[in-house]
């Protein structure tokens, strides 16, 4: 499952190629070809994210209004795809070869094309459907209008862990399992600290360090998360070597010497996903310590 800056990354990747060009749309697979037939040849007007959603605004349903023409939001129709598990996809230049049959939708501008296979969801859909999807997603490190209070509310009433609610979409959009790790372990925080004892002080440092290392992945397109002092030429070790890439401090090093306090670092399963922290960086029953 990616995470949010690779959706974000991949609304500017879009936004750089397809944006008020005209853009070829199909679906060589055939199930989205309904969705693509109606913004089929119309300009791109903009391309976002929210968490792990990403949206491809084209003129609205009653037409394009015209080159020049100020697009009008209120009559957009949304593209909204979701990658899910199992979702790819794929950048050329033009002019694209004979697309593949598994290819759900592709979009072919004047210098690019792009093609989308095997999403959870690709489908054409209103300014209202899409109003729907932001407010039952919490707010996105990686978008300008996030309100981070919205996810305190809920993380200050909750029983539930900590590392739990950061993965829960309802709660903040666009983190997964290596920044929920890697933000937890760089603010000492055990992760199966209750939400509700949670400090305001911790929250507002997680949450600015989110919006920053996020955004730094969508810059690198990898996910980075050691400070200066602990990369490799800092301290004399040799790089990682993980399919994921990037430096980190506990995601997916478990059993490896913690790189501040050397103890090992653990991993142990939560809501059916691996959690990995530094028993030593992290202690259990500080809370608000
Ligand atoms: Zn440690």
């Amino acid at each position: 499952m990616p995470e949010g800056h690779t959706i974000h990354r991949l609304a500017q990747d879009c936004a750089e190629r397809f944006l008020h060009a005209p853009v070829r749309v199909s679906s060589p697979q055939g199930k989205f070809a309904d969705g693509a037939a109606l913004v089929d040849g119309a300009g791109m007007t903009s391309a976002e994210a929210h968490g792990k959603h990403l949206f491809l605004g084209f003129p609205g349903f009653a037409g394009s209004p015209g080159p020049g023409a100020p697009a009008d939001p209120g009559n957009t129709a949304w593209v909204h795809v979701h990658l899910g598990l199992f979702g790819k996809v794929a950048f050329g230049s033009a002019p694209p070869p004979w697309p593949a049959d598994t290819v759900r939708l592709r979009l072919a501008g004047p210098t690019a094309f792009m093609d989308l296979r095997g999403p959870t969801t690709c489908a054409l859909i209103t300014p209202g459907e899409k109003q729907a999807i932001h407010d039952r997603l919490g707010p996105d490190p990686l978008r300008a209008d996030a309100d981070p209070d919205a996810a305190w509310r809920r993380i200050s009433r909750s029983r539930t862990t900590v590392a739990a609610l950061l993965m829960d979409q309802k709660v903040v959009a666009g983190v997964g399992n290596v920044y929920r790790a890697e933000v937890l372990f760089r603010h000492g925080v055990d992760p199966y600290l209750p939400g509700r004892a949670l400090t305001r002080a911790q929250w507002d440092a997680i949450w600015a360090d989110l919006v920053e290392l996020m955004r730094e992945g969508v810059r690198n397109n990898r996910i980075d998360t050691v400070r200066p002092e602990h990369e490799p030429e800092a301290m004399g070790r040799p790089p990682r070597v993980d399919d994921h890439g990037g430096e980190v401090y506990v995601y997916r090093r478990t059993g490896q010497a913690c790189h501040v306090c050397g103890l090992a670092v653990r991993t142990a399963e939560l809501a059916a996903r691996n959690l990995f922290w530094c028993p030593g960086c992290q202690p259990a029953n500080v809370p608000g310590a």
